[in-house]
């Protein structure tokens, strides 16, 4: 699964309303609408909690 993430954000202009595709990694950066020129600031949104219990091997459960 290499798929570069892709933010989708929307222009706040509402005059535009175009929707914007950014890089992941322009997370917190200000991008400029091709459109309209407007600043919009990418907000940045947090990695969903990962319980580390479901990742992380248990051998105390492997009882043979
Ligand atoms: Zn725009």
């Amino acid at each position: 699964m290499n798929e570069p993430h892709v933010i989708r954000i929307m222009c706040p202009n509402l005059g535009c309303q175009r929707v914007l595709a950014v890089p992941d990694h322009a997370r917190g950066k200000l991008v400029r609408c091709r459109s309209c020129g407007t600043n919009i600031r990418i907000p940045v949104m947090r990695d969903p909690a990962t319980p580390r219990n479901l990742s992380k091997p248990d051998h105390d459960a492997d009882a043979a």
